[in-house]
Order: structure tokens, then C-alpha cells, then sequence
């Protein structure tokens, strides 16, 4: 993506850091509420649009001529030459166009899966909070201007360089820009314009991330014209790396050429021993290396991919890595997070405990309309000093917001448990609009399972308080009950406690708040702080499981698929879910008994534990490291900021593309658009299919080479002439077999796919089986067109290698039906199920006619025409390779099927 700047580019002062927020806003024009829509669209045009230059991609002419860089092309060049010179300008003329025809197929392909990778990129796009007409809003971080009001909170990657207006505890990793690795503090205020980059403490650039805290600020440079931009032209890439796969293919063609190169020295000694001429044993040795070389494999590896990218996007699975797809296909374990992943994350407060009595609170979904009822009686809740004091705590410390919109429908911004709270308290009536100033913060994150935001209220400062309930009782040492502080007696402690239990076990998650006058000798730091709390009560807060959840896990233990559910929440809301979604919540583990654990008995419960709750990033990344001792593949979701290392260690990371901080993404193989659990595991059946099918097409393709070096050798050592000629056997492996081969890769998935354990990951695609069954199908294959052959070439040469060629192609169209499935015989899968295989077959008949018939391709092919008679011969001929396939397949399921039935 290119972006224009030059002639759109206008000077602006590059000292932001030395002007104070008032300055800044005032030189750009803005202010609290930001830019209106048509200032900011009008700068837009002005300035550009906020994203880094891209690297250039390849062009379309270097794609092309990249395709002849290889040694096999090199080859047939040289024998288009040599072919010339010794007198067969046919020949070399046939030779060069099936090598362009072969570069114009592989630039397309390539094109092609560019296209698709390019696309990825796009829906990779950022996302950027920012405050416009003075309303919040989510906009792509493209669309930033100068002077847009940006609102950034913990987990953001900082989308330009902002001058901050406010700042709250803000702590930013500047390493992308700096090479400091530990977190910078951030704070509002001008500074002295000597200020190195790295102190500038009042800016915050393009390319962090906000790892603390929260706060806003004002773009000041966009795009290429941040520090970032001109550093490095570095963006954020789909990065092309070759996956296992691939890499198999690379070590299976290294391979292929030994062998190719050993086949020909072979077959040219013994050429040389039957006294052949030197041309024809050229000719030979050229249709060997023709022969052994699977010339459409590599393009339709990588078509394949690319499509199977294109699908599992199509089901929410956003592949960040290429490899991510066909580990996919491999997991083995699936570590989820409950909220938002198996649940909807759509929270809403349904009851409040205070310490005295309990209310039940209605309403559905974020619109803050309900009442508060206390046993079936609606009340004023304002009137109600502990609920009112609770309310306001949790309404206070929070960053939520929420709006409605044109249609009516309310959403939040920010996370839903806060904006669950923030809903509550404006059922109250309750809101921040006159709340006190924020003085400090303590930012939540899963091994805290608090927070706190510190006011200055009158002369003092009050820290208020949330987080898990349990957490916020042992640090509270006193009570808001009736009006009063009282003490917290141990009594009073464990009758909340059980409460808490109570709404935990029926699946509720369970948020509580606390707070703290602060007295001036308290040092702001967060142990200090946060002790000594006063306890106000918590909400029972209902996020319901979601529906496909249940279906998909039942579907993941057909797979051999284990699912542990490893969430920060709760032990008893954590096994309630499980229970509602058919996970066994027996042997449930929490955070504290894997600590004090060992390994091995980790390992050992981990076979079976399904519920892992109250749960840190640490304890994710042991979980991994013991259960990738057992050789698991293991799939791991995450979102926040320090779910970082355990994305990046496990076999494949996902990142949730909803709730997901831009550091969690930034980690991951793999983005979970719709946060659903469910996508995960559609995304695991598409990676068995594409798998499946790169095994059907990879087997399908080397039988056919196979084939092609029987006959030729055969004929050999039979002292036959040479059976297929170099243009032919090109024409076969690319033109004929390429689109069958590219259909299969399109074959949908078999029945069974998640009906079966996972694949071992180390096993290579061609198993000791599928070798076998390539040798003997080439076998066959070959010794039939040696037949086809051998009953003409005494009359006429040519004609008895249009049987060959053409007789290989059509037992090739009886073969690529038998690759279909391994398992499943034809009436199984269904004729018809795969069309496009039905066309490329048509389709490369139709062309061998061509070929056969028409006089200027008979040139170049060498062929003499067929009679009806020669393609009834040659079809009934092939036929049994595909009945011997069914009769193989009908009886081995059969003796299956037995012994599955108890006798
Ligand atoms: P999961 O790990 O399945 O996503 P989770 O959201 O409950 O579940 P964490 O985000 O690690 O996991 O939260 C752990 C606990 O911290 C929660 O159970 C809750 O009690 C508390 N908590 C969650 N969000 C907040 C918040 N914004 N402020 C204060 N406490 C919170």
C-alpha cells in the first residue's frame, strides 16, 4: 500500500513535547471534545492517511520470471536448445512453450495466493479509539488525523504520536522505538526542549504499547511522519514463512531430483550398452528427469494454502502465520478462556450483596433501564446508603462508558464486567459525569484481580477499590454497613465468603468493591494503598454460556480433542459453566494447588483435570511446558497483555479478536474474530481438510510420476523405443494432472474428519502406506501404458506413443477418482460431491482430443490420430484401477464396520 505524502505533506512544528496540552490543542485546533467529523475528514484529504509505507510487493513481471529460476526449468532449456542444434527445431519449440506454459501457471497460482495473503492484511487492519463531535468512538486507526483526541487504555498499541492531555498511571514499552525493554511512566506537562526522545515523557509514539494505566492525547504527527515512520519503514506483516509442510515439499523435491539424477545416469548406461544413439539417449535421459519431477506439486501446495487461508477466514479464523493452518489440523489440546470464548461476555448485574441485605437487579443486555427489587419489592436505591456506596465505588473505579445508539441499542466500551457495573449504577441514576479527579491508578490484570482509582475528594484523597471478592475481603479489615464503618470480624468474613460461594456456584461471576479514605502519610504505592479497605459488598454478575459452545466441545472429544478451560475467574462460577457446557468439572484445579505441585503430578492431573481456575499468565505458561513434554500440539487463547508469553510459546496462539489487546494479537498465530469457541474448532476441522487434501493430491501426483518412469524404464530394458517423449510427459505432469491435482486439493471434507484422533504433527505426508500404495498404483500405472504401447510401435511410431500418452492420461482420470478418499469408496462420498474435479477431468479429456486431433498440436506433441476403437481400448483398459480402488476400499470398511459390531 502505497501512500502519497509529498505533495499532501504540511509542515507542523516537531517540539510538540516542549508546548504545554493547552498549547497543543490550540495550535491544532482542537479541544476536550475533539475534532468534528468534517474537520477530521477534511485532514484526512490534507494529510493522508495515518499508515506506514509498505515494502513494496513483487510486480507482476518479477512473479513471472521468478517461475523459471529453478534447476528442472534450467534443464529443459538447455535440452530446448541442445534439440535445436541437432536438428529437432520441433521439438525445442514444443519443449519452450511448455516451459512458458508452466511459468504462466505458476505466476498465476502465486499471484493468486499473494492476492489472498494481501486480503489478510487488510482485515489486520488496527483499531483506534478516539473522541469526535465529543462523542467516543472506534474507528480504523488509519482514519487518525492531526489533532484527533485518541483514547488509549492498557493492552493499545499507540496508533500516532500523541501529545497526552491526560494520564493515569500511563506506562508505555517503548522498545519498538527505543530499545528500552523495561516500561516508560508517562505524565502530562511541557518539557525543556533539550528532552531526548526517550524522555519525553509527555508524548507517547506510534509503534508502543500501553502496558498500564490509561489516558488520552492529541495526534500530533500521522503515518510516515511519526518517529516510527521515520525510523523504519516497518509495518506490521503477514509474515511468509514456510511452513512444516512446505518444508517437507522442499526435503521430498531435494529427493526427487537425487533420485531424477540417478534414474537418468542409470538409463543412459544402459542405453549406452544397447548401443542407442546418442539423441535418443538424450531424449531418454530428459524424459527421465521430465518424468521424475512432479512440476505442478509446488504450485498447487501453495494454491492450496492459500484457499484453505481464504476458508478458515470465512470461519473467523484470522491465520497471522502461515504455518498456523496446518498446525491447525494437528492440535491436540485446547486451552480456552471462559469469558467471552465459551461465554457471551455479555454481562449483566442480576444481584447485589452489601453486607446487610441483597437486592435482585433487572433489565436485560447493556440498556440502563431496571429496577432494583428487594424481595420482590422495587426500592430507591439511592436511598440505600450501602448500595449507593457500592454502586458508586464500582461505577468509580472503571473506564467503561456506554452509548446507545440510532437504532436503539446500547453498547459499551471498554471491558463488559465494567460496563456490567457501570449499566448498574445508572440504573441508579447514578454516572461520572460529576466525579472527582483522578489522582492515581493500579491497574487490574489476572494475577492482581483488582484494581484501584485514586480521587482527590475535598481536601483528601479516597481510593476506590474492585476485584475478585475474595481478594478485596482479605484486604479489607473494616465494613460499610448502615451508614457506619465497622469492623470485619472474622463472623462477618465467613458469612460473606459463603454468600460469595453461593452466587459463584450457580454460575454468576462475582465482582466486589471496597474503598479507603486516604491519609496523607499513606505512600501512592499500591501495597500501601490497597490494605486496611473498607468492604462494601459485590455483584453477582450473569454472563450466560454461549449455545454453539456445548456442541463444539462435544465435537473436539470425537476429535480426540482435550478441552481444559483455563480462566482467571472463580473456582465455583468456573465449574458451574463447565458443568453447563458438558466439560466435567471433576478434579477442577485452581492457580494455588498447581503451585504446589510438581511437575510430574502436574502432568499426571492435567490428563484428566478439564477446569483450571484463578488462573495467571505464569500458570499458563507451566501448563504448556508440561503438557508439551507429552508431545501435545497445543492451541492457547488469550487476551491481555501478559497472556503475551504463553501465545507466543504455545504450538498455536490465538488472540481474541473482540476482547483481544493489540499486544495479545501481535503475538498470536492465529486471531479469533468472533472470540468464539466455536470458531476454533471449525477452524481445526478446515485444517484436517486441507491437510487431507494436500495428502490426496501429493500421492495422486507422484503415482502418476511413478507411472511415467515405469513405462519409461520399462521400455528400456525391453529394448523398446523411447515411449513417451519429453513434451509429452511435460504435458501430462503440468497440464493434464495440474487441475485434477488442484481439484483434489478442493475435495470437501470427509465425513469422519473430526470423528478421528488428531495426526501426529512428526508424521511426514508420505507415510510407509501411502508409499506403498504410489509404487504399486505407478506400477500399474506404467506397466498398463507400456501395453498400450508395445501392440503398435512396430507399425507406427508415433501412433503407439499416442496410445502411451494418451492411455496414461486417461488411467490418470480413472486414478485421481481413487484418491478421492482413502477410506470412503465412491458412492460414499457421493459422485458428484466434488464438481470442479468432474470439470478438470472433462476438461483434460477434452484437451488430450485436441491434442490428438488437431494438426498443429500433433506437431508439437508428436501425435498421429486415434480411432474410436484405440480410446474404447484405452478406457476399458483403465478401468479396473479404479474398480480394484472401490472393491479395496468396500471391503476393508466392511471388515470395519465388523468389528465394531460386538459379535
Ligand atoms: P477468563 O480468564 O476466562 O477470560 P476472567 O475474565 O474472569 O476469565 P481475568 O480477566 O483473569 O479472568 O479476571 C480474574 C478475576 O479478576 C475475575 O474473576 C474478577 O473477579 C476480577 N476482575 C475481572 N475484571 C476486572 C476488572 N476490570 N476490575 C477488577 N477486577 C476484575
Amino acid at each position: 500500500m502505497i501512500v502519497p505524502t509529498g505533495d499532501r505533506e504540511e509542515a507542523l512544528p516537531a517540539e510538540w513535547y516542549t508546548l504545554s496540552s493547552d498549547e497543543v490543542e490550540q495550535t491544532l485546533g482542537t479541544g476536550p471534545h475533539g475534532l468534528s467529523r468534517e474537520e477530521a475528514e477534511a485532514r484526512l484529504q490534507r494529510y493522508g492517511a495515518n499508515v506506514l509505507r509498505e515494502e513494496e510487493r513483487e510486480t507482476r513481471l518479477q512473479v513471472f520470471l521468478r517461475q523459471f529460476a529453478s534447476i528442472l526449468i534450467v534443464i529443459l532449456i538447455v535440452a530446448a536448445v541442445v534439440s535445436f542444434f541437432v536438428g529437432e527445431p520441433q521439438d525445442a519449440a514444443a519443449i519452450l512453450i511448455i516451459v512458458v506454459l508452466n511459468a504462466l501457471l505458476g505466476y498465476s497460482q502465486e499471484w493468486q495466493a499473494g492476492e489472498a495473503i494481501e486480503a489478510l492484511r487488510q482485515m489486520l487492519v488496527q483499531k483506534a479509539v478516539v473522541i469526535r463531535d465529543g462523542k467516543q468512538q472506534e474507528i480504523d486507526a488509519s482514519g487518525i488525523v492531526p489533532g484527533d483526541l485518541v483514547a488509549l487504555e492498557m493492552g493499545d498499541r499507540v496508533p500516532a504520536d500523541l501529545s497526552l492531555v491526560e494520564a493515569t498511571s500511563l506506562q508505555v514499552d517503548e522498545a519498538p522505538l527505543t530499545g528500552e525493554s523495561s516500561p516508560v511512566d508517562k505524565a502530562t506537562g511541557p518539557l525543556t526542549p533539550e528532552t531526548p526522545l526517550a524522555e519525553r515523557s509527555n508524548m507517547v509514539f506510534a509503534g508502543t504499547t500501553v502496558v498500564n494505566g490509561w489516558g488520552r492525547g492529541v495526534a500530533v504527527a500521522t503515518g510516515m511522519r511519526t518517529e516510527f515512520g521515520l525510523i523504519a519503514g516497518l509495518s506490521q506483516r503477514v509474515r511468509a514463512e514456510a511452513t512444516p509442510l512446505a518444508r517437507q515439499m522442499d526435503v521430498l523435491g531435494r529427493d526427487i531430483g537425487i533420485i531424477a539424477v540417478g534414474i537418468a545416469v542409470l538409463a543412459i548406461g544402459v542405453g549406452f550398452l544397447q548401443q542407442r544413439e546418442f539423441l535418443e539417449m538424450f531424449l531418454i535421459g530428459v524424459s527421465l528427469a521430465v518424468a521424475v519431477i512432479p512440476e505442478g506439486l509446488p504450485a498447487v501446495v501453495t494454491l492450496t494454502l492459500a484457499i484453505g487461508i481464504k476458508n478458515m477466514m470465512r470461519r473467523n479464523c484470522l491465520i497471522r502465520r502461515l504455518p498456523a493452518s496446518e498446525t491447525l489440523g494437528a492440535v491436540s489440546v485446547i486451552c480456552t478462556d471462559k469469558t467471552g470464548t465459551l461465554t457471551r461476555n455479555e454481562m449483566t448485574v442480576v444481584r447485589v450483596r452489601t453486607p446487610e441485605s441483597e437486592v435482585a437487579v433487572t433489565g436485560t443486555g447493556y440498556a440502563p433501564e431496571g429496577e432494583f427489587l428487594r424481595d420482590g419489592s422495587a426500592i430507591d436505591p439511592l436511598a440505600d446508603s450501602d448500595l449507593r456506596q457500592f454502586l458508586r465505588a464500582a461505577l468509580l473505579c472503571n473506564h467503561a462508558t456506554f452509548a446507545g445508539d440510532e437504532a436503539g441499542e446500547w453498547r459499551i466500551f471498554g471491558t463488559p464486567t465494567e460496563g456490567a457495573l457501570v449499566v448498574a449504577a445508572a440504573k441508579a441514576g447514578l454516572s461520572r459525569d460529576d466525579a472527582p479527579e483522578a489522582v492515581r491508578e493500579f491497574s487490574f490484570n489476572s494475577t492482581r484481580k483488582r484494581m484501584t482509582i485514586i480521587y482527590r475528594e475535598g481536601d483528601g484523597d479516597v481510593a476506590y477499590v474492585k476485584g475478585a471478592p475474595e481478594v478485596l475481603l482479605d484486604l479489607s479489615s473494616r465494613l460499610f454497613r448502615d451508614g457506619a464503618v465497622v469492623p470485619l470480624t472474622d463472623d462477618l468474613r465467613d458469612a460473606l465468603q459463603q454468600e460469595l460461594c453461593g452466587y459463584a456456584s450457580r454460575g454468576l461471576r462475582v465482582l466486589g468493591a471496597a474503598y479507603r479514605p486516604l491519609p496523607g502519610d499513606v505512600p501512592r504505592t499500591a501495597e500501601a494503598v490497597e490494605k486496611d479497605l473498607i468492604f462494601l459488598g459485590f455483584a453477582g454478575i450473569v454472563d450466560p454460556p454461549r449455545p454453539e459452545a456445548a456442541e463444539a466441545i462435544r465435537l473436539c472429544r470425537s476429535a480426540g480433542i482435550d478441552v481444559i478451560m483455563i480462566t482467571g475467574d472463580n473456582p465455583l462460577t468456573a465449574s458451574a459453566i463447565a458443568q453447563d457446557l458438558g466439560l466435567s468439572s471433576e478434579g477442577a484445579l485452581t492457580g494455588a494447588d498447581l503451585e504446589a505441585m510438581t511437575d510430574d503430578e502436574l502432568a499426571r492431573r492435567l490428563r484428566t483435570t478439564k477446569v483450571l481456575s484463578r488462573v495467571t499468565a505464569e500458570h499458563k505458561l507451566r501448563v504448556i511446558d508440561i503438557l508439551s513434554r507429552d508431545r501435545e500440539v497445543i492451541a492457547m487463547t488469550g487476551d491481555g497483555v501478559n497472556d503475551a508469553p504463553a501465545l507466543k510459546k504455545a504450538s498455536i496462539g490465538i488472540a481474541m479478536g473482540i476482547k483481544g489487546t493489540d499486544v495479545a494479537k501481535e503475538s498470536s498465530d492465529m486471531v479469533l474474530v468472533d472470540d468464539n469457541f466455536a470458531s476454533i474448532v471449525a477452524g481445526v476441522e478446515e485444517g484436517r481438510r486441507e491437510y487431507d487434501n494436500i495428502a490426496r493430491f501429493t500421492r495422486y501426483l507422484l503415482s502418476s510420476n511413478v507411472g511415467e518412469i515405469v513405462a519409461i524404464v520399462g521400455g528400456l530394458l525391453m529394448g523398446l523405443p523411447l515411449i513417451l517423449i519429453p513434451v509429452q510427459i511435460l504435458w501430462i505432469n503440468l497440464i493434464t494432472d495440474g487441475p485434477t491435482a488442484l481439484a483434489l486439493g478442493l475435495e470437501p471434507a470427509e465425513k469422519d474428519v473430526m470423528q478421528r484422533r488428531p495426526r501426529n504433527p512428526d508424521e511426514s505426508i508420505l507415510t510407509r502406506s501411502a508409499l506403498l500404495v504410489i509404487l504399486v498404483i505407478g506400477a500399474w500405472l506404467g506397466l498398463l501404458t507400456l501395453y498400450a504401447f508395445s501392440g503398435f510401435y512396430e507399425v507406427d511410431i508415433d501412433r503407439a506413443r499416442t496410445m502411451a500418452f494418451t492411455g496414461l492420461i486417461i488411467f490418470e482420470m480413472y486414478n485421481v477418482l481413487n484418491f478421492r478418499s482413502f477410506r470412503f469408496p465412491l458412492h460414499r462420498i457421493g459422485f458428484f460431491s466434488n464438481p470442479t474435479l468432474i470439470l478438470a477431468i472433462l476438461g483434460s479429456l477434452g484437451l488430450q482430443a485436441l491434442v490428438v486431433y488437431v494438426p498443429v498440436l500433433q506437431e508439437f506433441l508428436g501425435t498421429a490420430p486415434l480411432t474410436l476403437a484405440d480410446w474404447g481400448l484405452l478406457f476399458l483398459l483403465g478401468l479396473p484401477i479404479l474398480l480394484a480402488g472401490e472393491i479395496y476400499k468396500i471391503l476393508r470398511l466392511r471388515s470395519e464396520e465388523k468389528g465394531r459390531t460386538p459379535a
